[in-house]
């Protein structure tokens, strides 16, 4: 086997890009200075070593690096943006497929399209399309990355609207497992084409999607209200109230936890237990003022953020709250609705967490994200309420006692909601106890269905560090 030690411009890793035949990005082994950034996963709790990382340049590198990776007989981990919080982006011993160099958006303002390559972050998406001012549907974080949130579905701010992230696939350029390349859509392999609109890097390494985009913007009514944690029950079900008559453009996230220290909100109200409901208008600013008006009127709110704020600007507002290299543990569950007993035990469970920086978070789903056929991509769950995650988080020098009581408090929490539970969205799955989960999350006729087209695409199992779906 051709020696994998070395890195950029050594014997070693010539040997490796010529064994890689013409691969033209960036091998990085333990050696390189670079190592232990490049292994870093989003997930500081995460830490694995791989005997090799091939960052990308483009789609003949990808397929270059599938081709020697099965030569080879090594492990395939596929890293996009780095965020799913079980860490699968890496792996040990086995190679890094790196699209993290690949992060082009070409956008067609004509055709209200743009072309995103695989290794792209929301941010990058955002930028590129607001300079048109035009969107489509992302995650809520601007340092996700495009490809496994894409994949697994994709909520944000936009679907209630214009749909999930998958529902504005229009088109994906995918290296298969045999290393060959081909091209996805509704008219090319449409089998593989409904299988990763949901089924997420089972079916191969998608090296571009075709998004279709809407006019968003460049100034939305968007941002959060807070008010005391007391008040957490009576928030929640006037909010129950409030989203049950809802416009499509209006999409809102309630977060539960302690008021996060952005230099945007008075620093006496830094880390005080309090339940937020972030808003954002798709359509005109003066629509979305009399579409919050309700929510901005309730209670007394602590602090009231909704203002006429930039796109990209409110995309980017809550990055800090979640950076890199903090330790992160989620379990999460859909919910068909926010019934007085659902949140009895939300309002009761979720600030018992002993850490500041825990919280947990749930999407309003409904509009055009249930109007798509059931069966039409292989995203399931379009017929629940809400997306929930209890998000545990300690920082790397907090002892391991400080991480058990977090994880437990995640956990009672999520054993507190079972009788309330309707699916899970596969993204929010974390590791470890959560791998038994992806049956779960795609109910049985899915599942089979997606097995079938991985049965096609990859027999081997060759993409198996994901959420992963046996052939069969
Ligand atoms: C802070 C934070 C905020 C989030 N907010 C949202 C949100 O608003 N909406 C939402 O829907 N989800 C959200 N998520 C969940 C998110 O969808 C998942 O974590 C997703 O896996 C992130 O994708 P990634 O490319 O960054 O991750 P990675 O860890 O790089 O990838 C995860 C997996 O996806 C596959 N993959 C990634 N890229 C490709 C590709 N190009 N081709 C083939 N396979 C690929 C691989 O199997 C990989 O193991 C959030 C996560 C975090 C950590």
């Amino acid at each position: 086997m051709t020696p994998l030690t070395g890195h950029s411009g050594n014997a070693g890793a010539r040997a490796t890009a010529e064994a890689m035949h013409g691969f033209r990005g960036q091998l990085i082994t333990a050696d390189h200075a670079d190592f232990d950034t490049a292994r870093a996963v989003w997930n500081g709790a995460v830490d694995r070593r791989p005997r090799l990382i091939a960052r990308c340049s483009g789609t003949a590198d990808v397929a270059a690096a599938v081709r020697f990776a099965r030569d080879h007989d090594l492990e395939i981990a596929v890293r996009g943006g780095g965020h799913n919080v079980g860490g699968t982006a890496a792996c040990d011993d086995g190679i890094v497929i790196d699209l993290s160099a690949m992060r082009a958006t070409s956008v067609d303002p004509a055709g209200r399209s743009a072309r995103v390559q695989g290794g792209a972050l929301w941010g990058d998406v955002d930028h590129a399309t607001q300079a048109y001012g035009l969107a489509t549907t992302g995650g809520i974080v601007s340092h996700t990355g495009v490809g496994g949130l894409t994949l697994g579905g994709g909520i944000g701010w936009l679907m209630r609207k214009y749909g999930l992230s998958v529902d504005n696939l229009l088109a994906a350029e995918v290296v298969t497992a045999e290393g060959g390349v081909v091209r996805a859509s509704a008219d090319e392999h449409p089998d593989l084409f409904w299988a990763l609109r949901g089924g997420g890097g089972n079916f191969g390494v998608v090296t571009s999607f075709l998004f279709a985009l809407h006019p968003v913007g460049p100034t939305v009514m968007a941002g959060p209200v807070f008010w005391a944690a007391d008040d957490a029950t009576d928030v929640l079900r006037f909010y129950r109230d409030v989203i049950a008559e809802a416009p499509d453009e209006l999409g809102t996230v309630v977060r539960l936890g302690t008021v996060p220290p952005l230099p945007a909100i008075p620093e006496k109200l830094h880390w005080r237990p309090a339940i937020a409901v972030a808003c954002c208008y798709a359509g005109a600013v003066e629509e979305g003022e009399r579409a919050v008006a309700a929510l901005r009127g309730f209670g007394t709110p602590l602090v009231d953020l909704i203002s006429p704020s930039s796109y990209v600007g409110h995309q980017c507002a809550i990055d800090d709250t979640v950076p890199h290299g903090w330790h992160y543990y989620w379990k999460a569950t859909n919910l068909a609705a926010l019934t007085d007993d659902a949140i009895a035990v939300i309002a009761d469970q979720a600030y018992a967490a002993r850490s500041p920086r825990s919280y947990s978070a749930i999407f309003h789903l409904g509009g055009a994200v249930a109007r798509v056929p059931h069966d039409a991509t292989a995203y399931v769950g379009r017929d629940v309420g809400h997306d929930m995650s209890i998000d545990a988080v300690w920082l790397a020098d907090e002892s391991d006692e400080r991480a058990d009581a977090e994880t437990a408090w995640a956990r009672g929490f999520f054993e507190r909601l079972r009788p309330h539970r309707a699916g899970v969205y596969v993204n929010f799955l974390d590791a470890d106890d959560d791998t038994d989960r992806v049956r779960e999350a795609y109910g049985d006729d899915t599942y089979r269905r997606l097995a079938q087209v991985k049965a096609r695409y990859d027999p081997d199992n060759a993409f198996h560090l994901n959420k992963n779906i046996r052939p069969g």
